[in-house]
C-alpha cells in the first residue's frame, strides 16, 4: 500500500508542508511519502515553482553532498574560521564568500552563524554598529 503524506500548515511557520502543497498542486495528486521537495536555490523560504524540484530520498541526499549543504545528512564543509570571519568583515556578504569559497551560500550563513554563535546574521551585524551593505 501507498503512503500518502497530506500536506499541512502548521501554527508555526512550515515552510517544508507550503512546498508539499505548491508541488501537490503543481502536479495535481498529493505526494508520496518517499517524494521529497527540494528547494533548487537553497532557501527554503522560496516556494516559487521555479524553485521546487521533486525527488527521492536518493536523489535528494546526491543533491545535497554535491552542493555541501547538510547537518541533515552530516557533511560538513571546512572553513578556516579566521579567513572567513575576515572576509566576513571586510565583504559583509555571505554571498561573497560562498562566491570565493565556491560553495553554497546557505553553507557559508550557517558556518557564521555557528562561529559566530548567533541565531542570525543580522543580529550579529546589528552588535556590530551595522555593515552597509547585505
Ligand atoms: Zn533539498
Amino acid at each position: 500500500m501507498k503512503k500518502y503524506i497530506r500536506p499541512t500548515v502548521g501554527s508555526k511557520e512550515n515552510q517544508e508542508a507550503i512546498s508539499r502543497i505548491i508541488m501537490s498542486k503543481k502536479l495535481g495528486r498529493l505526494l508520496l511519502s518517499e517524494e521529497i521537495v527540494h528547494h533548487i536555490n537553497g532557501d527554503p523560504k522560496d516556494n516559487g515553482e521555479e524553485n521546487l524540484l521533486l525527488v527521492n530520498r536518493a536523489e535528494h541526499k546526491k543533491i545535497h553532498s554535491e552542493i555541501g549543504l547538510s547537518t541533515r545528512f552530516k557533511r560538513i564543509y571546512f572553513f578556516n574560521d579566521s579567513k572567513i570571519l575576515k572576509d566576513y568583515h571586510k565583504y559583509h556578504s555571505a554571498t561573497r564568500i560562498a562566491e570565493k569559497e565556491g560553495c553554497h551560500v546557505i553553507t557559508v550563513e550557517r558556518y557564521l552563524r555557528k562561529i559566530l554563535k548567533v541565531k542570525r546574521l543580522k543580529a550579529y551585524k546589528k552588535e556590530k554598529g551595522g555593515f552597509s551593505n547585505e
